[in-house]
């Protein structure tokens, strides 16, 4: 039996908000950490140093737990994935945040099961300090950062694994890359009003569209379940209202 594959996103997608802004904004109250700057860093790296500036301010590993596990899930998420889960859909999640934030996530609302590989840089707490490295180096791609082409890990991924349904599920800038590989019979569902959704909207405006995928601009996750699960996102969203 052949399967089906859903790529999510993580922040601003599984999540409401965004994780690492999470912790940034938490040690803002306590002790600024060092601003982002696009000139002088890359993601990661800053993200590192962050990490060592939470630790040197007494910030501790269950605090910054605490601060990801409060992260409130965007509305319907949890039923989506469950569902997929459920329909033997393979889970995959592909993120620019790091494996502690997204496992500890997962496993405090009772998701963990349900996804099948998260794809993301890796990280691990040495003596109360977070430490992080980048998913890739030097990833090759023209659009995206040297950390993480979410193309590159999909196509990984997908190297010998045969799937006859494909949807990808994001927001992001860095979702975009991967959204101009999918084929006409995949879906992209991009946040309505967030980054991808209006590289998308500009690519389809043009004359030469990079994205064949079919578009399903979504504000809750419910849209998806619906699009997907016809009958079930019915059935399910009479209880809700
Ligand atoms: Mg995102
Ligand atoms: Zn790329």
């Amino acid at each position: 039996m052949t399967k089906s594959l859903a790529v999510f996103d993580f922040d601003r997608t599984i999540v409401n908000g965004d994780s690492d802004a999470t912790i940034i904004n938490s040690l803002k109250e306590k002790n600024p950490p060092p601003e982002w700057d696009s000139e002088n860093y890359d993601w990661t790296p800053y993200m590192d140093n962050v990490f060592e500036h939470a630790y040197s301010a007494g910030m501790s590993q269950d605090h910054i737990l605490d601060c990801i596990a409060s992260m409130p899930p965007t509305p319907g998420v949890e039923e989506l994935i469950t569902t997929l889960d459920a329909r033997g859909w393979d889970v995959l999640v592909i993120t620019d945040a790091n494996s502690v934030f997204v496992d500890h996530w997962f496993k405090t609302h009772g998701l963990k099961s349900c996804i099948t590989s998260v794809i993301t840089n890796p990280a691990s707490w040495q003596r109360g300090r977070l430490y992080i490295s980048p998913c890739a180096r030097a990833a090759g791609c023209p659009r995206c950062p040297d950390n993480l082409c979410k193309a590159a890990e999909l196509r990984r991924w997908r190297t010998g694994r045969s799937y006859d349904r494909l949807v990808y599920v994001g927001d992001g800038r860095n979702d975009y890359c991967p959204a101009t590989t999918l084929s006409e019979d995949a879906i992209v569902f991009p946040r309505r009003g967030y980054p991808l959704h209006d590289l998308i909207k500009k690519t389809l405006a043009s004359p030469s569209p990079q994205v064949v995928a079919k578009v399903v601009p979504w504000d809750t996750c419910h849209t998806i379940t619906h699009e997907l699960f016809p009958k079930d996102a019915d059935s399910s969203e009479s209880t809700v209202h």
